[in-house]
């Protein structure tokens, strides 16, 4: 009996017959994910045990329990082993090429940004530099789960193209800033390069191409204004620090009524849901309500902000004001983390510290600020962020066989306070598998490491000297 049915299944499929529900008759599906704890962030904050994630192409088609599993014919099916599947997760502020100065400056120099950053980056950065250095810390970032940075730097075009290389995703910002720079002899000269990497990468799938004015106190009035009527036109986004010092106000030129940044920025009418506003630490509530009327984004790096000693950002307050908010690291010489693990337990630490509360920023609403927070922040919650229909196939297993992830009663708390970057095992941007078992698919490593040492050798004498000098200069910032 069992080998005429079969007999029978057989025939039918030869014949294409679709009464029986074979394969053939199945909705394709490029990768399928199973087995896994799936943390969706969708607006139920739905988790699913023994879940599955279908992917067709670039997008997520299907997110459910695992009935889903003989509905689609699947092209690759990956087990997560009951690891946690989840939205990758989102950097909303950094400095990634500065990845290759990673370590320097560590000699407790006062004025660091003045006295050691700028020369630095005035003697040793080049295209060249940029492009190896954004590499590195584009593998970094894909080991570390991270599947969209934003970034504000220079040779952007360098940027984007080891972005690519790697697979990753990025929201990539040309700095705009008054002093020539490596990219730019001439003052603010990175308007003019800008516009044309925006021309160059508008419809790119990977890289949303944006202007990176530096700060309210380096850049002018008119040159703020310049940029928010170009992005307005172009409609791409304007990522800028806000609130970093405790003294921007008086810092900034043209600025008679003594203004907060925040109030500066609405006062001269470039305030807007463009903006991502880059730690946001010295910011009151009169501030808060601007920028939760503006619909601009929120970049809460609180690690970074902990180890330069600038303050720490009010952001219970915003998250419970629900402004579109997400985490960052900034560079890697303001945490020496591009990932967000460590981050994610300062962003909670901080200000259960501050508030003397151990009742808020529970686990769950930091995966969400890492998440789909960062998605608002960046204004691309339509696109990331969480796993659901329609949404690109961005997307994580975290293994949870290692001894540091057992037990594993809470996910979220499990991946906030006990995880690591190593315990990322797959690693998926756009469809794309673009790390498996911590291997990189797509870049060479190899040629990365290589390159990346012989920069290293280059700069560790001059970073050296430059250490010294910096130590004994006065402050350039008064
Ligand atoms: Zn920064």
């Amino acid at each position: 009996m069992r080998v005429k049915i079969s007999l029978i299944t057989t025939l039918m499929l030869i014949s294409g017959c679709s009464s029986f529900a074979s394969k053939d008759t199945l909705p394709p599906a490029s990768l399928i994910i199973k087995n896994g704890q799936v943390i969706t962030m969708n607006d139920n904050k739905q988790l699913i045990k023994n879940g599955v994630v279908v992917i067709n192409n670039d997008t997520i088609i299907a997110v459910g329990d695992h009935s889903l599993l003989s509905q689609y014919d699947a092209q690759r099916i990956i087990d997560a082993q009951n690891g946690i599947v989840m939205p990758g997760m989102v950097n909303t502020h950094n400095h990634l090429p500065m990845i290759a100065f990673r370590g320097l400056g560590e000699e407790g120099i006062e004025n660091r940004l003045f006295a050691y950053f700028f020369p630095l980056e005035s003697k040793k950065l080049s295209r060249e530099l940029i492009y190896q250095a954004t590499r590195l810390g584009a593998i970094d970032l894909a080991q570390s789960g991270v599947t969209t940075f934003a970034d504000m730097y220079y040779h952007v075009d360098e940027m984007a193209k080891a972005t690519k290389e790697v697979g990753l995703r990025a929201v990539l910002g040309e700095t705009v800033i008054k002093f020539p720079v490596v990219d730019a002899k001439q003052p603010y000269g990175g308007l003019e390069y800008g516009q044309q990497f925006i021309n160059d990468y508008k419809n790119d799938p990977l890289i949303t191409p944006a202007f990176a004015p530096h700060a309210a106190y380096t850049v002018s009035k008119q040159k703020l204004q310049q940029i928010n009527a170009i992005s307005k036109k172009l409609n791409v986004p304007v990522l800028i620090h806000v609130g970093e010092f405790g003294n921007e106000s008086a810092r900034i030129s043209d600025n008679p009524k003594q203004l907060s940044p925040v109030a500066w920025l609405h006062d001269i009418g470039v305030l807007d849901n463009r903006m991502v506003l880059a730690h946001a630490i010295h910011v009151d509530q009169a501030d808060i309500d601007l920028i939760k009327q503006s619909g601009a984004g929120v970049a809460y790096n609180p690690m970074a902000n902990a180890k330069g000693a600038t303050g720490i950002a009010p952001a219970w307050e915003m998250y419970q004001q629900q402004l579109p908010m997400g985490l960052g690291t900034d560079g890697p010489m303001s945490s020496n983390q591009v990932d967000l693990w460590r981050t994610l337990s300062y962003a909670a630490n901080m200000q259960r510290l501050k508030h003397n509360d151990r009742t808020i920023m529970i686990p769950e609403q930091v995966i969400e600020l890492a998440t789909i927070g960062g998605a608002r922040a960046l204004h691309m919650e339509d696109k990331i962020g969480s796993l659901e229909v329609g949404k690109k196939a961005d997307v994580i297993i975290v293994e949870t066989q290692s001894a540091n992830m057992m037990p594993n009663y809470n996910p979220y708390a499990t991946l906030v306070y006990q995880a690591n970057p190593s315990n990322v095992s797959t690693t998926i941007v756009n469809g794309n598998i673009i790390m498996e078992q911590r291997q990189m698919t797509q870049v060479d490593s190899a040629d990365v490491t290589k390159n990346i040492r012989a920069i290293e050798a280059d700069i560790a004498e001059f970073a050296k000297e430059l250490a010294k000098q910096a130590i004994t200069s006065p402050s350039l910032m008064k």
